[in-house]
């Protein structure tokens, strides 16, 4: 597998989710680590978002409910490169009506090397990371290369 790198820049586009037993735990962690968070982008699912910029009074962009395709949407925004980090605080007690959706977030996170906080430790690991302060370069599959390769393979069988 051949990859290409994308830079990860000193101010980071930070995504939060967190599912409804959890929230209280995010939004507590987010408050702690307020002044840190308040210097990157942020952007979460829709009522994790919401209360977090009431609450905290942090701006954060809000897309649309986890259950009505948040999760989605921030998937996608990894595979435009427009994310860096994604805290995503998931129930390990409780199923999801949007599960695939959870994991389908969670794959991609991983496809795209993104860093993935899914617990209070982890979140706290990665915000006290001298990485936090730099830019990064994060290792992304050669997706034009394994393409055109895929593409020749199929060619070939037919
Ligand atoms: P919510 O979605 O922030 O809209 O509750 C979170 C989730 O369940 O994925």
């Amino acid at each position: 597998m051949e990859f290409i790198t994308t830079k990860m820049k000193v101010q980071k586009h930070i995504a939060l989710v967190a599912h409804d037993n959890m929230k209280k735990e995010l939004i507590e962690w987010v408050d702690r680590n307020k002044d840190i968070l308040k210097k990157h982008f942020l952007c979460g699912t829709g009522t994790t978002a919401r209360l977090i910029a009431e609450t905290v009074e942090l701006p954060v962009r809000a897309f649309k409910s986890g259950p009505l395709g948040g999760d989605q949407q921030i998937g996608s925004r990894i595979a435009e490169g427009d994310i860096d980090l994604l805290i995503f605080f998931w129930d390990p007690l409780e199923a999801q009506p949007h599960d695939p959706d959870v994991k389908a977030l969670l794959r991609i996170a991983v496809l795209y090397d993104v860093p993935v906080a899914t617990n209070r430790a982890t979140a706290d690991f990665i915000l006290s990371s001298p990485l936090m302060n730099s830019e990064y370069n994060r290792n992304i599959i050669d997706f034009n290369k394994l393409m055109s390769k895929r593409t020749k393979e199929k060619l070939l069988k037919d």
